[in-house]
């Protein structure tokens, strides 16, 4: 047993200091962002937040409000070919939503995504590879025979919460890697299993290694307020990724539940007995539940969150001298409160 007596972070411990800064107003912060994918070669532009591929927060209505806002949205596994194609002919734009895999054969992979070119005329920009352990071996090789049928195809690959992940995701020809175990707002794997990191030192630690690539980490899970979102930019995140914080609006799909004169709305782990039973039949008999399902007052449409987090961003700006995202981790003080 190895024992670090090192304390983690979350985004709650720290705050970031102001500085002396040129910006006068939070009109002169630009928060369009470009970032290299490093092996597929792709540059992509755009606000690099994400929606969470969970059943309602990464839906196709979610993507479409959210590219008007440049921002991206990792889609729901569970949506069929011809949902894609429908959406695609609709007005889904390929460089703001992410098609997402778990652990799938490559066949499956390569047939799905080359059904689209096919189909649409129109190529996905990139993928996302989801699964809760990112460490697992098979799930390496499922990266590796990828990058190989698609060299120029954008892949984010996750989760994981340390350098040696990084490390064997980006060898394994990742471009990005989606970072956090057991922060999730509707997660339950710390309680369940012991297993986690605290999300902002996860961050701050896999940004480090990840450098190291020309790569970019996805920080995903525990942003509460629109605070944490700034944080973990600040702690060297190239996207931040939203489940919570995006749940609960129209473009979630999830149904109103009316309960004491208020209107709510679901949101469900997607290790939840809630979605395993939806999307598998059931709790497998060797697994066990690692999410939690809960209800969240109705938000009303999503563009009212987004603003406020475009607004908060550019006010984390104006206190730092940051004129862009990117400038954010560069001019960023944490203090431990
Ligand atoms: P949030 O933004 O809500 O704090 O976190 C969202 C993230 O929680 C998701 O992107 C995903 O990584 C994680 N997550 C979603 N469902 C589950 C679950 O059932 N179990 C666990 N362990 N993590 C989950």
């Amino acid at each position: 047993m190895f024992y670090s007596k090192e304390k983690k972070l979350n985004f709650k411990d720290v705050l970031i200091v102001p500085k002396l800064s040129k910006l006068n107003s939070r009109k002169d912060v630009f928060l369009d962002t470009k970032i290299i994918f490093p092996v597929s070669g792709i540059n992509w532009e755009g606000v690099p937040i994400m929606a969470s591929n969970m059943d309602y927060v990464g839906t196709f209505e979610m993507g479409l409000s959210l590219q008007k806002f440049h921002m991206t949205n990792a889609v729901s596994k569970f949506y069929s070919l011809d949902a894609w194609i429908n959406s695609i002919n609709k007005g889904l734009d390929l460089n703001y939503n992410f098609m997402t895999f778990g652990l799938e054969k490559v066949s499956n992979v390569y047939e799905t995504i080359s059904s689209i070119s096919q189909k649409t005329n129109k190529n996905l920009s990139a993928i996302v590879f989801d699964i809760p352990n990112g460490y697992i071996e098979k799930f390496s090789s499922l990266i590796k025979e990828t990058r190989k049928e698609f060299p120029k195809l954008g892949i984010i690959a996750g989760n994981v919460v340390t350098p040696e992940g990084i490390k064997q995701l980006m060898d394994s020809g990742a471009d990005g890697v989606k970072v956090g175990i057991g922060s999730g707002g509707v997660c339950d794997t710390t309680e369940t299993t012991g297993i986690g990191y605290p999300q902002l030192s996860a961050v701050i630690e896999c940004s480090e290694e990840i450098k190291n690539y020309n790569g970019f980490v996805v920080s995903d899970g525990g942003v509460k307020i629109t605070g944490d979102i700034s944080k973990a930019f600040a702690a060297g995140a190239g996207f931040v990724m939203l489940g919570s914080l995006l749940a609960a609006h129209k473009e979630s799909m999830a149904p109103i539940i009316r309960k004491d004169n208020k209107n709510y709305r679901e949101l469900y782990g997607m290790s939840s007995a809630q979605a395993m039973t939806k999307h598998y039949g059931g709790v497998a008999d060797y697994r066990t539940s690692e999410g939690k399902l809960i209800l969240v007052e109705d938000r009303g449409p999503v563009k009212i969150t987004l603003n406020n987090i475009l607004g908060a961003l550019r006010s984390t700006c104006t206190y730092i001298d940051a004129k862009n995202i990117g400038e954010i981790y560069q001019n960023s003080s944490f203090i431990l409160i």
